[in-house]
Parts: C-alpha cells; structure tokens; sequence
C-alpha cells in the first residue's frame, strides 16, 4: 500500500515541527507561525526524530535546521527519507549558505528557508506552497487506479508486472522513468488544474508510443511515469513524439526519460525502477540529454557508496581509518627545514583495500557521517601528537582538514578545544585547514566562527587558496594566519607558463602579512620558482608523499 495521505487537522490547524536548537529560532518561527499552526519543537536532531517517529501521521512540515546537536539535520533528512512512512513528509531546510541548499534538495528536501529569516509573508507563502503540493502528490498517488491519467498506480503496477514476467519469463523488458523537467517550476507556472491536465495530456500521448498490448504504465509522485514494456532500441524517438505533441500545446513543459534497458529479471521490479529513476536522475542539472540510460557506472558507483556507508561504523570501531602525513618544509632558509605536517586519512579496507579520502569524504559530507569521521581523525592525530611531545621533547605542528560543513556545527570549537586539553597538547600544536569554498558560502557567519577559533588560540590556515572562490574585497577581512595556494591552481599556472600569476598570489599573502604554502609541489623547478617568488613553506610529493606515522617519526628525529 502508498502511503496514507497526512492532511491531519487539529482544530482547524495542521501541524509543523520547528527542529533548531537554538531557542531564539525556535521562538521567532514559533511567533511568525502559530497563529495558522500547531507548533512543536525540538531542541536537538534526536528529539526532532523521537516527535516524527511518534507523531509521523499528523505532521505536515518539518523545519529543519542543519546544525544540531546529538543528530545533524542532514542525517536527520536522510534518516527520514529512506524511511517509506516517514518519506512523505516535507521538509524545509534552514539554511544559511547556497551550497547546502544543493546538498538539502539532494538529500530530499522540499525548499529551504535562508537565515536570517526573510519576511514573514515569504516564509509563510514557502510553507504553504510546500504542505500544498506535498498534500496534492500524496492525493493523486494515493488512489490505486489513477483517475486522473487512467494508468495504474505504485502497488498496482508493480503486481501487474510481476504477473506479466511470470507468463512471459523469456521476453527482454525495459524499465523507464518519464518525467517533466523541473515539475515545481511548471506547477507554479501553470497552476493545480492545469498540471492536472497537463499530466493527463502526457499519459496519454504515452500509450499512444507505448500501447497496451506491449506496455505497463503507470503514474506515480505526481510528475513521474513508469513503463515496463519489451525491450526496444528507439525509446529516445518515442519520448521526441510525445514532448512535440506536448510542447505543441503546453509550451516550456520538457520531458526526461532514464532508462534501465533489458532488466535483470533477478532483482525485485521495484528495484529495476530505482535503477531507471538513478539513470533519470543523472538528467538533472543537464540541459544537453533528455534520455539517459542505467550503465555499469552507475551500478558500480551506488554499490560501492552503499557499501561504504554500510561499512563506516565497523571502520571505526576496527580503527580501519589511519592517519597520515605530509611534512611542511620551511624554505625561507638556505636548506629546506621541516616545519610542518598536515594530516590525511586512509582507509584501510580489509577487503577494498586503501581507499583515498576523494571517495568517501564527499560521500560522507553529504550524508553526514563526516562529523564522526573528522571527530575520530583529530583525536587520532591529536594524540599522536602528545606521544612525539612525550617522547622527543619537540614537535612540529600539525594540520588537520576541517570539513566545509563543520562550519555549519556552532560547536566547532568547543569540540576542537575538548579534543586539545582531553589529548593535554597546546592549542598552537593542532593547526586547522578551512577550505577556501567554506569562507565565501555565508561570510559572517563564517567569518564570525573562525575569528572565535582564533581567539581560543587556533592557527587558522586557509586551505585551496586560488581554487577561484574568495571574492578579492572580502579576503583583507577574512581571519587567516596562512594561505595555502591551491594545487591545481599551480599546476595550471606552470602548465601554462603563467608565472606572474604566482608572483601575483605571493603578493597578495605578503599584503596580508601571512606566510605563504604551496602545496602539490613535484618537481625542482616548481620549488625553485616557489622558493624564490617567497614562498614560505612547500608541500609536495617533490619532498614527500603522505606517510604513516613511524615513517614521519624519522623527521621529527
Ligand atoms: P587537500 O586538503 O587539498 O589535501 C591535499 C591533497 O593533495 C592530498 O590528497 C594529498 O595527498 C595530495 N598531494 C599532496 N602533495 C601532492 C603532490 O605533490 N602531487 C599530487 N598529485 N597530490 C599531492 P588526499 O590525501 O587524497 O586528500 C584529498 C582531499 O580529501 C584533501 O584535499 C581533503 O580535502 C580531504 N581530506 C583528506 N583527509 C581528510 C580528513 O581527515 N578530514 C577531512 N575533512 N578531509 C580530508
Ligand atoms: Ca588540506
Ligand atoms: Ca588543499
């Protein structure tokens, strides 16, 4: 069965959950919103969870701020997304930079909601709109025979299906999802009854390419057509005969196709649509395809990013993740001199192997692991520190990678500072590397964030400087003690012989009055012209690859 439709009215009111742990955001949306809401709140991600779990049937939206104690509203978006009879409920994220506004709608959320919080009339007309069309999906899916397009609907589909394998084990099936493009956009644009229409319109230009007699249709989530026909090779002729008919009459409403060509009859039918939705949805974003079809690559790639996240909690527990470093050299001097290390994770995978950080730290960025991950990584390095302290009397500092939406967690730098005195190493010995990207999303926020960081004592080194991101008006404010230039920056400029634009960039960390580090350095003419452009510090495989521990000892001797 689809899910029960939640239109659930109390008192003439249906019911918001406010998720913040702030209380004064808890209160302005509280003041803004009761009047036409029933309110709850939550203080943190895990109560957020406790409230849906036992009230899911009578909540109508959720709020969401991102950064939450105990659970992040990330985890908390996708806990509830891959849960069927928590799915349907909207959520609108708070958010307060562009870039997790990306990572929200990805994860499953409706709209977002910017902080500082616009007009009361926009957040109200935002909420409205979401409920409306979240309500409008559910209605329309709800009914097992669709009256609105005549096509099957979920369940009903997916039986039929299975029957029609049953009698025909032998012929070839493909599996398609057909979509209308940016279908938020085409409702807003057309309004309920005419998308009702609209959809009507597309159904049946469908079974006019996909008749009866070979085909399965089916409606579903409002925008969204599932096909289950005999495999063929001229789907993207097919979907050009229906998005001209359409177009002709509906102009600006364009049509996507993803398709998972001859099914593995092995996997359950739901799942062959999954397939075909995962290839739909590579379409997005894309102006140039309007078919895509489900590849290896694809196959691969989920199986692997599933696999990852299934594995990460043993990872942790079985100290799978080691850390490594890449010594800093110091070459204002005659002889290069150690002066540094930053530290780099590694997996290692007892079955995978090594597997590099590019892999799953944007996987876990997304899905909210990282807080974990970048917890257990600055311990581990923390603690190695202490025990050089210990046993050498000296040490070298030691960056470690602050993740671009740790910035979004207020309790950054009580975690770091905690980390610091329980490992009892100074705060000048734990360096912290801020990606340059995370400084320009929301600036004072950011800005305001980092400057408390410094002010506990940290060392602030601006990580992938160059990388095109800092607006240049901004950079004499930001709160940096080092510009690290971005590698492949340098790469190009050397690639390209473009040595002023080096000479430009050294410049501007002398007008800022902060060393200079250059990182990806691997050959002795980069070091050379580095060096000599005063450049402060290198960091590169010219000197080292990353290298465990034991091996990075030998330099602190
Ligand atoms: P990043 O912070 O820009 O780190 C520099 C990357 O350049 C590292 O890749 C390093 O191994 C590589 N590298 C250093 N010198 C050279 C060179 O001469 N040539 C070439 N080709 N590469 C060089 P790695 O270790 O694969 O890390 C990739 C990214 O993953 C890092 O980029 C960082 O953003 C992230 N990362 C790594 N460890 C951590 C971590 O513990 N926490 C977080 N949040 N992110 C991490
Ligand atoms: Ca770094
Ligand atoms: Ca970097």
């Amino acid at each position: 069965m689809e899910n029960t439709v939640v239109t659930f009215v109390e008192e003439g009111k249906r019911t918001i959950l406010v998720a913040d742990d702030e209380y004064i955001n808890r209160e302005i949306l509280n003041e803004m919103l009761k009047d036409d809401y029933n309110i709850l709140k939550a203080e943190d991600g895990e109560q957020a969870y406790e409230i849906i779990k036992s009230k899911s049937t009578t909540i109508s939206l959720i709020l969401l701020d991102l950064i939450m104690p105990r659970m992040g509203g990330l985890e908390l978006l996708s806990t509830i997304k891959n849960q069927s009879e928590l799915a349907s409920i909207p959520v609108i994220v708070l958010t307060t930079d562009q870039e997790s506004e990306v990572i929200s709608l990805n994860t499953g959320a409706s709209d977002f909601i910017p902080k500082p919080y616009p007009q009361p009339d926009v957040v109200k007309a935002r909420i409205k709109r979401a409920i409306e069309l979240s309500e409008e999906r559910q209605i329309i899916s709800d009914t097992q025979n669709d009256t609105m397009t005549g096509l099957f609907t979920g369940e009903y589909f997916y039986g039929y299906s299975e029957v029609f394998d049953k009698y025909h084990p032998d012929v070839q099936m493909d599996a398609i999802v057909l979509g209308i493009n940016n279908f938020q956009v085409v409702h807003e644009r057309y309004g309920k009854h005419k998308c009702i229409k609209i959809l009507h319109f597309i159904a049946v230009e469908i079974r006019k390419q996909y008749p009866d007699n070979e085909c399965i249709l089916c409606h579903k989530d409002v925008d969204l057509f599932f096909i289950y026909c005999h495999h063929c090779n001229d789907h993207e002729n097919k979907l050009q005969a229906i998005a001209d008919a359409v177009d002709l009459v509906y102009s600006g409403v364009r049509l996507e196709m993803g398709i998972y060509a001859c099914v593995d009859k092995n996997i359950d039918i739901s799942k062959r649509f999954v397939r075909a939705r995962l290839a739909y949805d590579k379409l997005q974003g894309n102006f140039r395809n309007e078919t895509a079809y489900f590849d290896d690559e694809i196959l691969n790639k989920i199986l692997f990013e599933e696999r990852l996240c299934d594995d990460f909690a043993t990872a942790i527990k079985d100290k799978q993740f080691k850390v490594f470093f890449q010594p800093k050299f110091d070459v204002t001097g005659d002889e290069p001199q150690i002066a540094g290390a930053e530290a780099l994770v590694r997996w290692f995978h007892p079955e995978l192997n090594l597997i590099s950080p590019g892999k799953f730290i944007p996987l876990f960025e997304n899905n909210g692991l990282i807080y974990k991950l970048d917890d257990y990584i600055w311990k581990c390095t923390a603690a190695q520190i202490k025990e050089w302290k210990d046993k050498y009397h000296k040490i070298v500092p030691v960056s470690v990678n602050i993740s671009r939406v740790e910035m979004y967690d207020p309790n950054l730098s009580n975690r770091l500072t905690k980390i610091v005195e329980e490992c009892g190493i100074d705060i000048t010995d734990l360096h912290l590397e801020i990606t340059e990207s995370a400084y320009v999303s929301d600036s004072n926020m950011i800005i305001e964030r980092v400057e408390d960081l410094r002010k506990k004592g940290f060392y602030i080194e601006m990580d992938d400087f160059g990388a095109g991101y800092s607006s240049l008006n901004m950079i004499g404010e930001l709160p940096i003690d080092a510009l690290k230039l971005d590698m492949l920056f340098l790469r190009n400029a050397f690639n390209k012989r473009n040595m002023k634009i080096i000479d430009i960039v050294l410049e501007i960390a002398r007008c800022l009055e902060v060393p200079a580090i250059a990182e990806g350095v691997e050959t002795e003419e980069q070091y050379l012209k580095l060096k000599e452009s005063g450049c402060s510090m290198i960091q590169g495989y010219y000197f080292s690859k990353p290298i465990p521990c034991e091996e990075f000892e030998k330099y602190i001797q």
